[in-house]
Parts: C-alpha cells; structure tokens; sequence
C-alpha cells in the first residue's frame, strides 16, 4: 500500500519559519517513504481564518518548494461532513450541550477546593453541565448559545477496551484525557478536533506528521477514530523549533515568515538547508536582525 501524509496548516497568519520546518519534515518524510503528500486548509474557525492567508501561504509553500498532490482540500467546504458525524455522536449519547461561558468555567474551577492548580490547568472543564435534564436541555438551546461537549469518560466506557493510538517505531501510547471537551460549538460549529479526524480519513491519511505540541491531541482524535469507526493512523510528531531563549517559536523572536525572508532576498534552497542542519532545532534571529539572517542564510550549507 502507498503511504498517504498530508500538511495541514491554519490560515490565521502568514506562514512563519516554524510552519515552514513542520511542512519540510512531512515534505521529507513522503519523499522517504514514497508517500503522497497530501495539502490541506484547516480554515473551520471563520472567526479567525482568512481566504487571503490561505492564498498565501499556498503560495509560500510553493515557493519552499513543497509539492502536494493536485486536489487541496478546504475544512470550509466539508462542513457536512462534520455534521453528520456530530449527530452520530448526539445519538449515541456521548456530547451534551454546555451553557457555560469562559468566566463562569473559570469561577467553577476556582471554586472546586480539590483543583489547587486551577491557573495552570488551562481551564479544564470541571463538567458544570454533564449531567443536565434532557427537558431543562432542550429548553435551553433554543435560545442559549452553547457548546458541544464530549463526555469522555462515557466515550471511553463504550469503546470497551483501553485505547492507544501508535507512533511509527510501533509503540503504543495510552489515550489520557483530562476532561470533556469540546467538539461543536454554536457559533463556530465544529472543533478542530473533530474535523480534523474526519479528514484524515476522508482523505485516507496513513501518517499523520505533525509538531510535539498537538502531542496532547492525539489521544482525542484516536478517541473520536474508536467512536466513529474511522481508521487509526500512525503519528510522528516532530521536535519544534525555538528561538535562541528555548522557548517555542513566537512572533516575539522576530520576522520570521516566509515572505518577509523572500523579501530580503534569502532563497528558498538556503533555508532549507538551514532548517534541516539546524541542530538543536533553534531560530537564533531577533526582530530586525535581517543582516545576521542574510549573513547565515546567504550560506551554502
Ligand atoms: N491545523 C493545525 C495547525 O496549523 C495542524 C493540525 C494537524 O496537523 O493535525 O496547527
């Protein structure tokens, strides 16, 4: 069987040199392994996605040099799909709808004595609506805007049997989810979550390639494949690249996309060379630092 990846980049902004190492390690992974390399436009949230940067950052990708198999395929244009699969799960009984708003988790949270480290959690739901009358539900989502949330522990019961998702060298990592999350939302609909597993089985994605930091994630899509019968891929997630200070790539570090190094004059074959020498994985350039990124990039690696 050939093997199938796919680069899956949000349009949110102009793609920067951190996108640009992800897209090259998919890129280089399809060439090792023969595989098709597969676009798409994860552009679901409409609140923060724009037609112009997804244009872009085509177009930038083109010019590193990546090539994709001739159909992309736009999240915008699927949203069918992810309904289905949201009324598939309503019957099951395995989503309800949450009235909380961001405040009000918040409160919840630091209310609950047991939770001592409710700033660092990341808001985790504390399950406010989990357990809400089918009566006092429908009353509400006439006129309420609401979310759709997982109950992961009742998800998790009715798979039957433990779940782990697998990465490329075979071994098997435990699906860990801390609590119910969100899949479907009033205004924005569907969650990244949720079509992102839908289209990567659609698009019959035998790898998925992607940065450390969706790591977490993972054990929600494998999740979601168990309760929607969809085939389970295997997961390679890369190493990230940072700046000089260690942390994760940030705006803050400087100008860093794409087209403002194509502005000045740095050639695509030279970052390349860069991004895939650069070891550990660091972006040492600050916010107008353009002679010392000419200086090094200019290089023949
Ligand atoms: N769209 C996601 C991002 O830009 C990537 C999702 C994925 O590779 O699964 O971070």
């Amino acid at each position: 069987m050939r093997y199938r990846t796919r680069f899956a980049p949000s349009p949110t902004g102009l793609l920067h040199v951190g996108n640009a190492y992800s897209a090259l390690s998919c890129a280089q992974w399809a060439k090792q392994h023969q595989a098709e390399l597969l676009l798409r436009i994860e552009d679901i949230d409409h609140t923060r996605c724009k037609a112009e940067y997804a244009d872009n950052i085509i177009e930038d990708l083109y010019w590193l040099g990546l090539r994709w198999q001739a159909h992309i395929r736009y999240q915008s244009q699927c949203s069918e799909l992810y309904q289905q699969a949201i009324s598939k799960l309503r019957d099951m009984q395995l989503i309800y709808p949450c009235f909380c708003t961001r405040k009000e988790i918040r409160q919840e949270v630091e209310r609950i004595a047991s939770a001592p480290h409710a700033e660092e959690t990341q808001l985790e739901y504390p399950g406010t609506c989990k357990n809400r009358s089918l009566v006092e539900q429908t009353e509400r989502m006439q006129h309420e805007g609401f979310a759709w949330r997982l109950n992961v522990n009742k998800a998790l019961a009715s798979v039957g049997q433990p779940l782990s998702w697998q990465d490329e060298s075979g071994r098997k990592h435990a699906v860990k989810i801390s609590h119910d999350i969100v899949i479907g939302r009033k205004d924005i609909t569907f969650s990244y979550h949720l079509a992102v597993v839908i289209d990567d089985a659609s698009q019959g994605i035998t790898h998925v390639i992607r940065g450390d930091d969706l790591k977490d994630s993972t054990g929600i899509h494998r999740l979601l494949q168990a309760l929607l019968a969809l085939p389970e891929p295997v997961y390679i997630h890369h190493a990230l690249l940072c700046g000089s200070d260690g942390d994760r790539l940030a705006k803050r570090h400087g100008s860093t996309t794409l087209q403002g190094l194509r502005q000045m004059g740095v050639e695509a074959q030279n970052l390349r060379d860069y991004l895939s020498h650069s070891e550990p994985l660091v972006w040492p350039f600050g916010v107008d630092d353009e002679q010392n990124i000419l200086d090094v990039l200019g290089k023949t690696y």
